[in-house]
């Protein structure tokens, strides 16, 4: 039996390439996304034409409890429990705080951190069963340093953070590891905002000069999944060239 791996929001960017690593690896893989359904059906074909492994694909939103619920109920029709769990889905909001309304305070808090919730509150009772598993969250260096005109953003991967050393005390006993990475700038979607001089400048502020590629987080998160990273839990894992 292939292991088996979820990834929330793998549609495109960090959480594509951490689909793919994966199912090179020989992992069954579980892909997840809500807007971008014809990518999410073009990944899975990827995934199962190259690497001839299984693949699931849901187009559920996992800000929403029991949207997530009913998502699981179809995976355990099929596996009876996740190895490796990727809370990655996530979005960014810029702008002052002064701007910001209830609404999008909301919108950010859910997708980026009340997901976790959903996903995690549905893995762990068949990761407790089958004493083992690993839970990778996807945060961000924001969540540690701050950004400016970023509050909600940085104030839901600030809670990502603490969510996951929380966590990974309560479920170690349990053989359950819980650590997450910080992302620096990475190159996907995200940042298509910005233009050249602002990426130019952005790149002056990194000591290795560049931005980092999805495939690298993937490579990461891999390495945290793995028996090479056995004693390792409850860390947040800053992947940013140096930048903070
Ligand atoms: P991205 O290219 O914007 O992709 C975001 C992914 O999340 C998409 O697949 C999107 O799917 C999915 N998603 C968003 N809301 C969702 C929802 N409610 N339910 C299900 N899926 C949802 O972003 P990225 O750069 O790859 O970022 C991935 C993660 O890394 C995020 O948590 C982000 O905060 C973190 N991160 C990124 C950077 C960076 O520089 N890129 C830096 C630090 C941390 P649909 O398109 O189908 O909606």
């Amino acid at each position: 039996m292939r292991k088996v791996v979820l990834i929330t929001g793998s549609t495109r960017g960090i959480g594509r390439a951490i689909a793919l690593k994966y199912a090179q690896m020989d992992y069954d893989i579980i892909i997840n996304g809500l807007h971008s359904v014809d990518a999410l059906h073009a990944l899975k074909d990827e995934i199962t034409v190259t690497y001839q492994v299984n693949c699931l694909a849901y187009v559920t939103d996992v800000a929403n409890y029991q949207k997530v619920e009913e998502m699981f109920k179809d995976i355990y029709s099929h596996y009876e429990s996740i190895d490796v769990v990727i809370n990655n889905a996530g979005t960014a909001h810029i702008g002052l705080f002064t701007d910001l309304t209830e609404d999008e305070w909301d919108s950010i808090m859910n997708i980026n951190l009340k997901s976790i919730y959903n996903v995690c509150k549905q893995a762990i009772p068949a990761m407790v069963r089958q004493q083992r598993g690993n839970i990778i969250n996807i945060s961000s260096m924001w969540g540690i340093t701050g950004a400016s005109c970023e509050v909600a953003y940085s104030a839901s991967k600030g809670a990502v953070n603490s969510l996951t050393k929380a966590l990974a005390k309560e479920l170690a006993p349990s053989h359950i590891r819980v650590n997450a990475i910080a992302p620096g700038v990475i190159k996907t979607d995200m940042n298509k905002w910005l233009d050249d001089t602002e990426m130019r400048a952005l790149k002056e502020e990194i000591p290795m000069g560049r931005f980092g590629h999805p495939e690298e987080v993937a490579d990461c998160c891999y390495y945290l999944s793995s028996k090479d990273s056995s004693y390792l839990t409850g860390q947040i894992i800053t992947l940013d060239g140096g930048m903070i």
